[in-house]
């Protein structure tokens, strides 16, 4: 749905944390995922072949040391936004016109020699929509009446090669407005009236963070029930605050002045020491783990630290899963935060110096909803 790449493009792209590109250009030369899959393991050699593969089935079940990432370059001509979640602020969210309006822009320029797409069709914020039930209090929703929402499908199925058939419900797979493909405009011009006015119920929204895909506005109520958040099951752009599954245990931090992290060797260093004992959970007992993990106590160092805490108290920093590295099944793993393990040594020894390293666990942990202001 998400532009021109493919289900298993930005799947891949966001357990690697890595451009959607570059994942991109490895279908191109690997053709399958389990091509590019065998390519990653050529370069991630320490992991044992299966757990590798399954561990990208099934993400949640990884445990990320850090992936060794191919450098390939990519053009970035043709980019279609990606479906990592923005980390824009929510004021932002409730304006997705203005996105769409630059994002077409740029395309435009770039596609200048082969043939221009026009705009999409926009949805307009409905000044008389109510926030008043849990999902449209959680999603911030727009209600999307059928004219807009056959503008909008008419432009997919024109310009983006989206079959009518895939225009459904992304939780029940039905149609969000029956027979919307096959009214004539002055039906669709009266119901969309009778919508307008309050006549007829308008049952299809577009929530604040997603893009071009929609929801019966009862099927969102039944996903967010009263749920604290709720996450996109197309985008992956979270509602409200995300808490995982990560059993009890304790995060204390020290700060040393005498240790360098290789490459800051102007500050100390922050030691986070991560506990979680062994315990049982649903009736399956799993093993805990002691980790520590090194960040420099510099101005970054310390940003990251709190996000990091946030993190924690959020439950999302470990999971129970099956080891990457071990194999050991029912295991407490990293949940996909990357922490660096080592003072020094490098990306290969999950240390520093790794220049790369702040932008990309700030990344994973704006996927998971964990930002310095929210
Ligand atoms: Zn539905
Ligand atoms: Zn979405």
């Amino acid at each position: 749905m998400d532009g021109e790449y493919s289900e298993e493009v930005l799947r891949i792209a966001e357990i690697m944390s890595t451009d959607p590109d570059v994942v991109k250009s490895l279908f191109d030369d690997y053709k399958t995922e389990e091509g590019v899959l065998n390519y990653l393991l050529e370069l991630n050699k320490e992991y044992d072949e299966n757990a590798f593969k399954n561990a990208f089935k099934d993400p949640y079940e990884m445990e990320f040391g850090l992936l060794n990432v191919p450098t390939v370059n990519v053009t970035k001509a043709n980019t279609a936004p990606s479906s990592a979640p923005s980390s824009a602020p929510s004021s932002a969210a409730v304006s997705p016109p203005k996105a769409e309006e630059s994002e077409s822009k740029s395309k435009d320029n770039e596609e200048a020699k082969s043939e221009p797409k026009p705009k999409k069709p926009e949805i307009h914020i409905k000044p008389y929509t109510k926030l008043d039930t849990p999902a449209a209090k959680l999603t911030k929703w727009i209600e999307v009446p059928i004219k807009e929402l056959r503008e909008f499908s008419d432009h997919e199925i024109k310009h983006e090669n989206v079959k009518a058939d895939d225009i459904v419900c992304p939780i029940c797979r039905m149609d969000y407005y029956d027979d919307m493909f096959t009214m004539s405009p002055a039906q669709i011009e009266d119901l969309n009236n009778q919508m307008i006015y309050g006549v007829q119920k308008i049952n299809v929204v577009l929530f604040s963070k997603c893009k071009n895909h929609f929801y019966h506005k009862e099927c969102a109520e039944h996903l967010v029930k009263n749920a604290k958040s709720v996450k996109c099951a197309i985008c992956s752009s979270i509602y409200g605050i995300l808490e995982g599954d990560m059993p009890n245990g304790t995060m204390n931090v020290y700060t040393d002045t005498r240790t360098r992290c290789a490459g800051y060797e102007n500050c100390g260093t922050i030691t986070i020491s991560y506990h979680i004992p062994s315990g049982k959970k649903n009736g399956i007992h799993y093993h805990g783990t002691s980790r520590t993990a090194y960040l420099p106590d510099n101005k970054e160092g310390r940003e990251v630290l709190e996000l990091l805490r946030k993190a924690f108290n959020r439950k999302l920093t470990f999971t129970v899963g099956t080891s990457v590295t071990t194999g050991q099944q029912n295991a407490v793993v990293w949940s996909g935060i990357h922490h660096k393990t080592s003072p020094v040594g490098g990306a290969a020894c999950y240390g520093y110096p790794d220049p790369t390293y702040f932008n990309r666990v700030k990344e994973e942990l704006a996927a998971r909803g964990v930002l310095p202001d929210s």
